[in-house]
C-alpha cells in the first residue's frame, strides 16, 4: 500500500476523462504520475518496505512471460501491459490512478524514488521523465550528438533536460521564443521558432536526434529535412490523425522516423537516479485538488509551466 503525496497531470488524464481516447469504465480515478510512502507490505516483497518513498507510472502489471517482458520492455508486452489507470487488470479489476490518497501496486511496478529528488517535483518524472528519457537513451544522446526538441511543454522541457544531462547539445524548436529564456536556462544552447520559415533553412541537415514532443499536427516532413547523415525524428507526442509523410524526405541523409512510448521499468528505476544523480527534475506548479479542472483548461491552453502536480493532502 503506498500513501500518496503528489500526483502529476498528464495530458492522457484529459484526453481520457474527456472520453476522446474511447469509452471510459466510470467510476474511474485517472493520474499516472504518481509518489508517495509505503505503508504496508504484503508478505511476500521483498523490493519495497515501509517508509519507502517510491513512485509509479504509467503501468501497473503485464504478462511477464513474453520476448518484451522478459527483455524488460513491459511497456511492450505482448499482450498489453495494464495501464495504471482505466485498465481491466489480470484479476479482473479496473485499474485506478493516482488522484487519491492510497493506491495498492504490485512491487515489481513500484519504482524507489531517491531521497534527493524534490518530492513535489518528483512525480512528473514517471510519465514525462521516462516517456522522453527512454528514446534519448535508445538513441545514444550524449557528446558529439546534436538533439533537437520540438516542444517546449511537460515532455519537452524534460527532454532538454535530460539530453543536456547526458552531454548531447542541445537545440529548442518552438511555435515562438516566448520560453527561450526558460530553453536556455535549462542547458539548451540554441533556441528557434518554428513560426519563422528562416528557421527550417538555417538548421538543415543539422540534426543526429530530434525528439517530437507535439501532439498537434505539425509538417513533419520540414522536420526530416533537419536531420543529419541517419538521423532520427522519434514522436512520443501523437496528433490524432495520419500524418503525410514524404518519403522523399526521408531518403536524403537515410533518414529514420520512429516512434516510442515510455519506458520499461528497469529503464525507468534508472532514469530516476539518472535524474537524482544529476540533480535534474521537472518544473511544476503545485495546486490543491479543487483546481484539477482549471489545470486542465490552462494545460489544453499550453498555459503551464511546466506540468502541474496535486498536493494529494488537500484530497485528505
Ligand atoms: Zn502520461
Ligand atoms: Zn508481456
Amino acid at each position: 500500500m503506498i500513501e500518496i503525496r503528489y500526483a502529476g497531470i498528464c495530458h492522457s488524464d484529459i484526453h481520457t476523462v474527456r472520453g476522446e481516447w474511447g469509452p471510459v469504465p466510470y467510476p474511474l480515478t485517472v493520474g499516472h504520475e504518481i509518489v508517495g510512502r509505503v505503508t504496508e507490505v504484503g508478505s511476500g516483497v521483498t523490493r519495497h518496505a515501509v517508509g519507502d518513498r517510491v513512485g509509479v507510472g504509467c503501468m501497473v502489471n503485464s504478462c511477464r512471460k513474453c520476448a518484451n517482458c522478459l527483455a524488460g520492455q513491459e511497456q511492450y508486452c505482448a499482450e498489453g501491459n495494464v495501464g495504471t489507470y482505466g485498465s481491466v487488470d489480470r484479476d479482473g479489476t479496473v485499474t485506478q490512478g493516482g488522484y487519491s490518497t492510497h493506491v495498492v501496486v504490485d512491487e515489481d511496478f513500484v519504482l524507489r524514488v531517491p531521497e534527493n529528488i524534490p518530492y513535489e517535483a518528483a512525480a512528473p518524472l514517471l510519465c514525462a521523465g521516462i516517456t522522453t528519457y527512454s528514446p534519448l537513451a535508445h538513441w545514444n544522446a550524449g557528446p558529439g550528438k546534436k538533439v533537437a526538441v520540438v516542444g517546449m511543454g511537460g515532455l519537452g522541457h524534460m527532454a532538454v533536460k535530460i539530453a543536456v544531462a547526458m552531454g548531447a547539445e542541445v537545440t529548442v524548436l518552438s511555435q515562438t521564443l516566448s520560453k527561450k529564456d526558460d530553453g536556455l536556462a535549462f542547458g539548451a544552447k540554441d533556441y528557434y521558432a518554428t513560426s519563422d520559415p528562416a528557421t527550417f533553412e538555417t538548421l538543415a541537415n543539422r540534426f543526429d536526434l530530434i525528439v517530437n514532443t507535439v501532439s498537434a499536427p505539425i509538417d513533419i516532413n520540414a522536420y526530416f529535412r533537419l536531420l543529419a547523415l541517419d538521423g532520427t525524428l522519434i514522436s512520443v507526442g501523437a496528433p490524432p490523425e495520419p500524418l503525410p509523410v514524404q518519403v522523399f524526405a526521408l531518403f536524403g541523409n537515410r533518414r529514420s522516423f520512429a516512434g516510442s512510448m515510455i519506458g520499461g521499468i528497469a529503464e525507468t528505476q534508472e532514469m530516476l537516479d539518472f535524474c537524482a544523480e544529476h540533480g535534474i527534475a521537472p518544473e511544476i506548479e503545485l495546486i490543491d485538488a479543487d483546481a484539477v479542472n482549471a489545470a486542465y483548461e490552462r494545460v489544453l491552453k499550453s498555459d503551464v509551466r511546466y506540468r502541474f502536480v496535486i498536493d494529494v493532502d488537500s484530497l485528505r
